[in-house]
């Protein structure tokens, strides 16, 4: 029997696991995919405090490190489904591998890459058409390239790809590009960005490889760009499904809804990190709520009735 079971092992993941193992949780992290999860594929992080650069992976890393040194277990496994109402009133942690007993449950299952619907995305997805510029980047160097997106990550990755591509043509559906302000300059200052605003990519074409983008503009006019890859970055869907299966509740994009104790509708489960729904979603605010979601179950292992699921204590 597990005291806390974290689902999920990116960066939030293991800040949860850092604090629930230091509080002398019994916790056990169980991860599916890349241990780090979407951190890694961020190249520069400016915005750690304390930290003023540092690669995605590095931070990762660091983070999983320091969680480890307080006896935390870690699996390599995919987590199918979680059941409440095991032994004890605890929960069932269903893996591909194992069933696991936990007193709790942190869900820290992050978000993926929303697909872009334009004709021609999905059959020339990783022919041209890619998720992430810092894996894919360096395949197109010297090559003149796009990216499609309006927010902070669209920004990060044009000007990531600066660093490979002869010309960059960021596409930005509304009127102006939505990212922090000092990235938003960056992309403004720097030379090797073309920046098309109000352009709606309709089409990614080419046989075997993406060509070209037809774009439409503002008075519907269709135009065709030229570009030997397209990274899209426009925005990103929560990985929720198992939360929403045990009945936790999620909010119309998804989001599992959670209040300012880390905790969703059900008492012992808390989320953190990108799956949630709030509405800033970096990686220090998403560790903040894995702080705190660990703290709460700490709570409800050792005084259960405190705790109550919509964070109003008991007098
Ligand atoms: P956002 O949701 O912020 O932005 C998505 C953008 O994509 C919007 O400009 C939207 O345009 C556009 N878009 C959506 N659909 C389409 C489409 N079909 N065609 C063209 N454009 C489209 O997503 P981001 O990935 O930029 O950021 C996600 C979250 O991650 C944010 O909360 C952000 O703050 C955070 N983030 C954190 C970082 C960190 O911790 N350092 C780094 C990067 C991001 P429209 O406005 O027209 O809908």
């Amino acid at each position: 029997m597990y005291d806390l079971i974290i689902v999920g092992g990116g960066i939030c993941g293991f800040s949860a696991a850092m604090y629930a193992g230091r509080l002398g949780l019994k916790t056990l992290v169980l991860e599916g995919g890349v241990l780090g999860g979407t951190i890694t594929t961020t190249n520069i992080v400016e915005n750690w405090p304390g930290i003023k650069k540092i690669s995605g992976e590095d931070l990762a890393m660091q983070v999983i490190d320091h969680a480890k040194e307080y006896g935390i277990e870690v699996r390599n496994e995919w987590v199918r489904e979680v059941r409440a109402g095991g032994k004890k009133g605890c929960f069932t942690v269903l893996g591909e591998e194992g069933t696991y007993e936990s007193r709790t449950i942190i869900f820290a299952t992050g978000a993926k890459h929303r697909k872009h619907p334009a004709k021609g995305a999905e059959r020339l997805e990783n022919k041209g058409v890619h998720y992430c510029a810092l894996c894919d980047g360096p395949l197109y160097t010297g090559r003149e390239v796009a990216v499609i997106g309006g927010g902070d990550s669209a920004a990060k990755e044009a000007l990531l790809l600066t660093e490979y591509a002869s010309r960059v043509h960021l596409i930005v559906r509304g009127k102006a590009l939505r990212g922090e302000p000092v990235n938003n300059r960056r992309v403004l200052e720097n030379k090797k960005i073309a920046l098309h605003t109000e352009r709606e990519v309709m089409e990614m074409k080419g046989e075997k490889k993406l060509e070209s983008l037809i774009m439409k503009g503002p008075d519907g006019r269709l135009e065709e760009l030229p570009v030997a890859a397209a990274f899209i970055a426009i925005g990103i869907t929560p990985l929720s499904e198992v939360a929403e299966k045990m009945g936790v509740k999620v909010n119309k994009k998804k989001e599992i809804i959670i209040d300012r104790t880390s905790s969703t509708n059900i008492p012992g489960v808390f989320a953190c990190g990108d799956v949630t729904d709030t509405r800033f979603k970096q990686a220090i605010t998403g560790a903040g709520e894995a702080v705190t979601a660990a703290y709460w179950a700490y709570a409800h292992v050792n005084d259960e009735g405190y705790v109550c699921p919509h964070g109003e204590e008991k007098p």
